[in-house]
């Protein structure tokens, strides 16, 4: 379980993350959505620990990433991380994007490395896409590869902060149901989405922020169908 306490972050005098409390059990997908610049983005750099918070705890597994006397790194390995821009390296192909970490830090050989890059490929429907570079795929394609390659490294949460706006429609779709697969083999995520349907279908929890602060939280019935808060119904009433 990933536990958020009391978490605040200033960027200089921008109150960025006020007091934030949130549980993200094991199994379930958590998803964050709420306006832009509300601090979805700055809270999931917080969970690993790409960025320090101001104030507060992060515990997962119960060991505090904001403690810098644990083992940071072996906390972070714990999770893998999908960024929405899509951080390929561009010189090298697919299979050797999603290889190079499984054999500099888990010390597969190439051939074990290979083989499981190939059933990822196959996983997220780019069994094609071997032995490709970045530039020739699509945005869609690119983040699908991104999975895979965070995939790769066995992390327990995957935290994606998503912004599939950037993508065409169609490649939207592609890549949110290689998500909704692995929620349903019970992979535990946390994902800020601006895909309002997405997020229904697939969260167990959803938490609505705006600045800086988790406003309402609940089940996606209850969010999206019964929104309590003012701001959650201008919010839901501007995007749906
Ligand atoms: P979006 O939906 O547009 O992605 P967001 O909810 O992810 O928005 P954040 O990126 O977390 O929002 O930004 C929250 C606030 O923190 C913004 O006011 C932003 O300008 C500020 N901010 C984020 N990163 C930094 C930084 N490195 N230095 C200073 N201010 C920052
Ligand atoms: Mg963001």
């Amino acid at each position: 379980m990933i536990k958020v306490e009391h978490i605040s972050k200033q960027f200089g005098t921008n109150d960025v993350l006020k007091d934030i409390n949130l549980e993200v059990p094991e199994n379930e997908v958590v998803v964050i959505i709420g306006p832009s610049g509300s601090g979805k983005s700055t809270l999931l750099r917080l969970i690993n620990h790409l960025d320090v918070a101001t104030s507060g705890y992060i515990h997962v597994d119960g060991e505090d990433i904001t403690d810098e006397n644990n083992d940071i790194s072996s906390i972070q390995a714990k999770m893998g991380m999908v960024f929405q821009h899509f951080n390929l390296f561009p010189n090298l192909t697919v299979l050797e994007n999603i290889t190079l970490a499984p054999k500099r830090v888990k010390r597969l050989s190439v051939d074990e490395a290979n083989e499981e890059a190939k059933k990822l490929l196959a996983l997220v429907g780019l069994s094609d896409k071997v032995n490709a570079y970045p530039k020739s795929l699509s945005g869609g394609q690119q983040q699908r590869v991104g999975i895979a390659r965070s995939l790769a490294m066995h992390p327990k949460y995957l935290l994606f902060d998503e912004q599939t706006s950037a993508l065409d429609p169609e490649m939207v779709d592609d890549v949110l149901e290689v998500m909704k697969d692995l929620a349903k083999q019970g992979m535990t995520m946390i994902v800020v989405t601006h895909e309002m349907g997405f997020a229904r279908e697939i969260a167990n929890k959803v938490i609505f922020m705006a600045d800086g602060v988790v406003v309402e939280e609940g089940s996606p019935n209850a969010i999206f169908g019964a929104p309590q808060h003012v701001r959650t119904k201008e919010f839901l009433g501007k995007v749906l």
